[in-house]
């Protein structure tokens, strides 16, 4: 049985009084529906219910002019046009339908595709799977721990992998794990000179810092509503459509909707949760950022106060500056030496945080991202990733502090007695 010493029950009772546990700070897993785009779902389901595809009909119209206003209000957040929206299941299905979709459009143009070794799975697996259909695929390394650009690739190594038969570059713009921006501005470019589509998964950005695919000049871009306070199993695939124009081929076949692109029935009330989230993200971003980061950086200097051998995964954070160029503004990822992450994130029951990606959480295997840093392996192991987000508050921020730190000192006193 693990015992608190008295003065540590003490000061984690009286902070416990003013929290609700689990405290959630696992924010890039997914985040809290905003009850205010609850609000603005909630009419669609029982009485505005229609089909958008149902054109005799007024129940069809009213949810036909839901989704244009829904496509508007993503688009706008992107600096995109609605048309060059289409809506998805989430980033998950935008991924695949970016990469399975050019490869299969331009498969006689060229048979190369050029991504990171830190990328989603969501996008590595379709990936892996077009090498398997006589595709290949080059995965860049990105800069190791400790270097000034720890988790960026390296620019010069991009542009020489480019090759003539290269048809798609695949970069994200924020990593859910250590939270690292690429220079898609500077990718981007490289690309337009050598005329390469670029996809770029943002799935952890939007909402969170200024994206626009027109100034990033990029081609197909990916997003998930639930990531931004919007609902679960909606998203959309941002595809440009002049300038150059980009041409996909679909996943599925069926109903024709969004132009052909996507076929099937649209998720009306999802997708009007996903305009509201991001219309709402965007009004609220740069407070909303700054607020997130203090208390970001709350949580990182409290850990590091508190708990010895531990130490900073991904870029830099200067407390009291603006980091949020190089690094999410709510993310923070830190290893725990002399402890297992699964044991650790088991041993705090009233906290929710997580090892790794919660996408691959079927796959035990150690986070391909820390590795991708050339951490060893031991102390990916004892790695954890924290996600701040809007609702969280100090007095959580402190609790979390107080229970990581008695959680490592138990477990750490546990195994020297073994
Ligand atoms: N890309 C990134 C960067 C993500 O963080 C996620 C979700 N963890 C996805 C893609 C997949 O999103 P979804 O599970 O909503 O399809």
């Amino acid at each position: 049985m693990l015992l608190l010493s008295s003065a540590q029950a003490c000061s984690v009772m009286s902070i416990v009084m003013t929290v609700k546990t689990p405290v959630y700070l696992d924010n890039h897993s997914t985040t809290a529906v905003d009850p205010r785009v609850v609000e603005v779902m909630l009419p669609f389901f029982t009485q505005q219910f229609g089909n958008a595809g149902s054109s005799s009909h007024a129940y069809g119209w009213e949810a036909k002019d839901a989704v244009d206003r829904a496509r508007q209000q993503v688009a706008q957040a992107i600096g995109a046009k609605a048309r060059e929206v289409i809506f998805t299941s989430g980033a998950t299905e935008s991924n695949n339908l970016a990469v399975r979709g050019i490869a299969d459009w331009l498969g006689k143009k060229g048979r190369h595709l050029l991504s990171v070794v830190s990328e989603h799975r969501a996008t590595l697996d379709p990936l892996d799977r077009l090498t398997r259909r006589g595709y290949e695929v080059t995965l860049l390394p990105v800069h190791p721990h400790g270097h000034a650009s720890t988790g960026q690739i390296c620019l010069n190594r991009f542009a020489d992998a480019i090759r003539d038969d290269t048809i798609l570059v695949s970069v994200m713009l924020a990593n859910n794990e250590i939270g690292v921006i690429q220079p898609l501005a500077q990718i981007s470019e490289i690309c337009r000179e050598r005329d390469v589509i670029l996809h770029c998964d943002a799935t952890q950005a939007i909402g969170k810092m200024p994206v626009d695919v027109t100034e990033l000049g990029i081609d197909l871009m990916s997003f998930s509503a639930h990531k931004l306070y919007g609902p679960k199993g909606v998203g959309a695939l941002y595809v440009r459509g002049r300038s150059p124009q980009t041409r996909l081929v679909p996943l599925f076949d069926g109903g024709g909707q969004e132009r052909g692109v996507r076929s099937g029935t649209l998720n009306v009330h999802g997708i009007v949760g996903f305009g509201a989230a991001t219309e709402l993200a965007i009004q609220e971003m740069n407070p909303e950022r700054t607020r997130v980061s203090q208390l970001r950086d709350r949580l990182f200097q409290g850990i590091q106060a508190a708990v010895t051998e531990c130490t900073l995964n991904g870029p830099l954070i200067i407390p009291g500056s603006d980091t949020t160029h190089s690094r999410l503004a709510g993310n923070l990822n830190m290893t725990f030496r002399l402890v297992e992450g699964e044991s650790l994130m088991m041993s705090m029951g009233d906290l929710a945080v997580s090892s790794g990606s919660a996408c691959t959480s079927a796959n035990p295997e150690p986070s391909h991202v820390l590795r991708a840093l050339g951490l060893p392996d031991d102390d990916v192991r004892a790695s954890l990733r924290f996600g701040v987000g809007r609702f969280n508050t100090e007095q959580e921020i402190d609790f979390a502090i107080e229970t990581l730190a008695g959680a490592v000192k138990r477990l750490r006193a546990l195994s020297s007695m073994a």
